[in-house]
């Protein structure tokens, strides 16, 4: 019987992804290939490749005149060091919101100047800075949207006068928002789009025009796009999961509908943490991640009774993160409302036997 996965990545996918995904590492669509050996110059591939970045483009609203998209190798992690090396030129503001924040900080302090305009980390990072001013001179403004170890998000996104990027691994098509304000934003796919090994960027097109120094080829937006985001081999399964669970996400009716869903799950969770006595909510009320909830006991001593019971019900990957300690409960996109009750009821069911 499988788990009820809330490891915050990687992580849970959808089952559609799963089955047609292992069916094609037999025989991809009756082509008497795998998907793991065709070439990625294949029409086969060069067509997955094309529905993918057109699909993720579709489900933001974006349009492919103004936007383009790639899949990346190298992680978000990539991205940190890959924003500034193709765009700091001068000086870009960052808004420090917890640990990647912070190491996509380090990685462009390596190109130019960074004003670090606000940071959370008086606080453990459990909230979202408020205000700050962010110079109109600047670069670009990078954000966190969605903190995946601390369990916060932007609820808001902030207007600037600058290019706008964002890191949004953990927040990749969870809610509506208004993406055609950022001019550039990245995620790692293994969060809440597929399996490690491949970096979903989306990118205005006009910013491509911009780079401002000599990039090597691997590292240059630019390059990427005029290869069709195939400048190499690209890591073909990842991208062709991805794909199939764009599909998923635009047949049960995109973003607007997952959201609903999330909003329910979250809501759920929060509620029962609010409301159970032996539980506390780790993040700022107004800023809680949907994405990922973080909480703690209120009293430590009874650890071993809850981790026995969340044990029992088939509850896998919610210990929390070291820097927060206590737990936290993934939620992504493909996680049922069915494991949210199951872990609420884990956490009423703790309540009942103290
Ligand atoms: C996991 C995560 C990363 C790091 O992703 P890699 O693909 O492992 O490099 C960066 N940013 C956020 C918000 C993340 O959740």
């Amino acid at each position: 019987m499988k788990k009820h996965n809330f490891s915050a990545g990687p992580s849970i996918l959808s089952k559609d992804v799963f089955t047609t995904s292992s069916k094609s590492v037999l025989e991809l669509d009756n082509i008497g290939l795998s998907v793991l050996e065709i070439s990625h110059r294949s029409k086969e591939f060069v067509k997955i490749m094309e529905d993918a970045r057109s699909l993720s483009l579709e489900l933001m609203d974006l349009s492919q005149d103004e936007y383009t998209s790639l899949f990346l190798q190298g992680g978000a992690s990539m991205q940190f060091l890959m924003v500034a090396y193709n765009f700091l030129s001068t000086s870009a503001s960052y808004i420090d919101t917890g640990a990647w924040s912070t190491k996509a900080i380090k990685e462009a302090k390596l190109f130019g100047k960074v004003n670090e305009v606000a940071s959370s980390k008086d606080n453990n990072y459990n909230y979202i800075p408020k205000d700050y001013i962010v110079p109109s001179e600047s670069n670009y403004l990078h954000i966190t949207s969605n903190n995946t170890i601390f369990g916060t998000q932007f609820s808001e996104i902030p207007n600037v006068d600058c290019p706008l990027f964002a890191d949004v691994s953990s927040g990749i098509f969870s809610r509506s928002l208004d993406y055609s304000k950022f001019s550039l934003i990245y995620a790692g796919a293994q969060k809440n789009l597929g399996p490690a090994g491949t970096t979903l960027v989306v990118i205005k097109r006009s910013l491509l025009n911009e780079i401002c120094r000599e990039v090597p080829s691997m590292l240059s937006y630019k390059i990427h796009n005029d290869k069709d985001s195939m400048f190499n081999t690209p890591p073909v399964f990842p991208i062709y999961a991805c794909k199939l669970s764009m599909e998923w996400l635009k047949s049960i009716g995109g973003i607007k509908e997952i959201e609903k869903r999330n909003r329910l799950k979250a809501n759920k969770l929060y509620d029962e943490i609010d409301n159970n006595e032996l539980f506390e909510g780790f993040a700022a009320v107004e800023d809680r991640s949907i994405m990922n909830v973080t909480f703690n006991l209120t009293d430590q001593s009874k650890k071993d009774i809850f981790d026995e019971i969340v044990l029992k019900k088939n509850i896998s990957g919610i210990n929390g993160h070291r820097s927060v300690g206590g737990y936290r409960a993934s939620i992504y996109n493909a996680l049922s409302l069915d494991s949210v009750e199951t872990l609420v009821d884990a956490m009423k069911q703790f309540e009942k036997n103290i």
